[in-house]
């Protein structure tokens, strides 16, 4: 009765366990860092498919499927500003997808985040951006499964684990279903997400009631810029203080960081999908481009196919596998694991808000109001200064 994967380093959450359970005894529920974990009642009857299905327990074989490599941008302007980078999730779903298509990927609930399924192209800017916060899978597995032996196609996109957990809770492998991983950070605690959010609500003398991840603004050319609305007023904050967090690791899931076993150019998916990192380095002719790209890796033939119908809607440039690991090098490499992570949580467990306050950088002084800024019909040349300057204010925490 989940008797398995004891310390929570061998645990994704990826809920593979809980959709295949046949008399459905499992519940994942919130451990005091905010993650999921599978818990089983005593109705267990032993059967041990959980621990058949669990990624952990039965890792990925290697395959022999040579990977390609694109950098990637969405010619249509709107589909780019809703993506966190280069837009290719949309572009690779409008051209794989039909209208009865179930597409499942990580949507906002209030402030919480949670894997959804929605039907068809049109349907799926809930989807789009990335959460920096841990999704809950929910019933999504067993839903794709239905869709899939109904003879529909089916999307799948998450992180590498939740594709692996997914994958494995399938057990075979089903031609109408595409598969999309990402290169992976980590999770982030809803917790601390849920306490910081009630921090930087006092810090702006109001409560907080939506938060957007990445959003792209001209005025600064910042990847991790958040839009924050209150009551009265929408601020665009660069690394707030839930990013700052995120972005040192300290509040991600035991197994992420170090102990991830996807940070391996092994991939679950059919696709990979991350920023393009290096982009201008690589591509010195890019240099000035106002837009950010997406890095897409082809891991089957499958995703091949996909990607070969991307150039009628995407400019696309093929560069190799060797610069995706040397300028995004989680894709294939652990980084240093956080050296904070265990006090940080001692002390956020018993001290939440004070925690948060104590372990990241007052929001007042960063605090930028873009709309009045473009309102004052800044020149060219001045806003390219003023980008350097924030950007070098901004500079002390970067994603590895
Ligand atoms: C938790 C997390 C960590 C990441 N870490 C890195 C990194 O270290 N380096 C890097 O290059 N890229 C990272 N990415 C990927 C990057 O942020 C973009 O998602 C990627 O570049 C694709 O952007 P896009 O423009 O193609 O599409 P978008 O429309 O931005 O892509 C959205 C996709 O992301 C998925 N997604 C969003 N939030 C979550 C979530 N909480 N859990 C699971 N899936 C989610 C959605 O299901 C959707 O499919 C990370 C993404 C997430 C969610
Ligand atoms: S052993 Fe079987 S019944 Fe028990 S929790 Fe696992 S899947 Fe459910
Ligand atoms: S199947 Fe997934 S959620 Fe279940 S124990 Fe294994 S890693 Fe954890
Ligand atoms: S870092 Fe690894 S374990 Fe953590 S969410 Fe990403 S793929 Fe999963």
């Amino acid at each position: 009765m989940l008797k398995f994967n004891i310390d929570k380093t061998d645990c994704m959450g990826c809920a593979a366990c809980y959709s295949v359970c046949p008399i459905h005894c499992i519940s994942m529920i919130p451990d005091e860092e905010g993650f999921l974990y599978p818990i089983a009642s005593d109705a267990c009857i032993n059967c041990k498919l959980c621990e058949k299905v669990c990624p952990i327990k039965n890792p990925i074989k290697e395959t022999s499927y040579i990977q390609t490599a694109y950098a990637a941008v969405a010619k249509d302007y709107t589909i780019w500003k809703r993506s966190a980078s280069g837009g290719a999730f949309s572009e690779i779903i409008r051209h794989w997808a039909d209208e009865e298509t179930l597409i499942v990927g990580a949507a906002w609930d209030g402030f919480r985040v949670h894997h959804i399924g929605v039907l068809g192209f049109e349907n799926i800017s809930p989807l789009c951006k990335s959460k920096y916060v841990s999704s809950a899978i929910e019933d999504t597995f067993i839903d794709i499964q239905k869709h899939l032996c109904s003879g529909k196609k089916a999307v799948f996109s998450g992180c590498p684990c939740q594709v692996d957990g997914l994958r494995h809770f399938l057990v075979k492998d089903y031609e109408n279903l595409l598969t999309i991983d990402l290169i992976c950070h980590g999770q982030g605690s809803p917790l601390v997400f849920l306490e910081c959010l009630k921090v930087i609500g006092e810090q702006l003398g109001e409560e907080v009631i939506s938060y957007e991840f990445r959003t792209k603004r001209k005025i600064i050319e910042e990847d991790y810029l958040s839009k924050i609305t209150t009551k009265s007023k929408s601020y665009y904050i660069a690394k707030d203080p839930y990013l700052q967090l995120f972005l040192s690791q300290d509040i991600l899931r035991p197994a992420c960081g170090d102990n991830c076993r996807y940070r391996d150019a092994c991939r679950p998916g059919d696709l990979t999908i991350a920023d393009c990192r290096g982009l201008t380095t690589i591509f010195p002719d890019l240099r000035g481009c106002k837009r950010n790209y997406s890095t897409i890796v082809c891991n089957t033939e499958k995703g091949k196919t996909v990607v070969d119908n991307l150039y009628k809607t995407m400019i696309i440039r093929k560069y190799s596998l060797e610069d995706v690991i040397k300028y995004n090098p989680l894709f294939a490499t652990q980084t240093l694991a956080s050296k904070d992570r265990e006090s940080f949580f001692n002390d956020f467990i018993n001290k939440p808000h004070d925690t948060i306050l104590e372990k990241t950088k007052l929001l007042v002084e960063r605090r930028i109001n873009i709309k009045t800024l473009i309102k004052t019909y800044i020149p060219d040349f001045l806003l390219r200064f003023i980008n350097r300057m924030i950007r070098r204010e901004y500079s002390n925490i970067v994603l590895k």
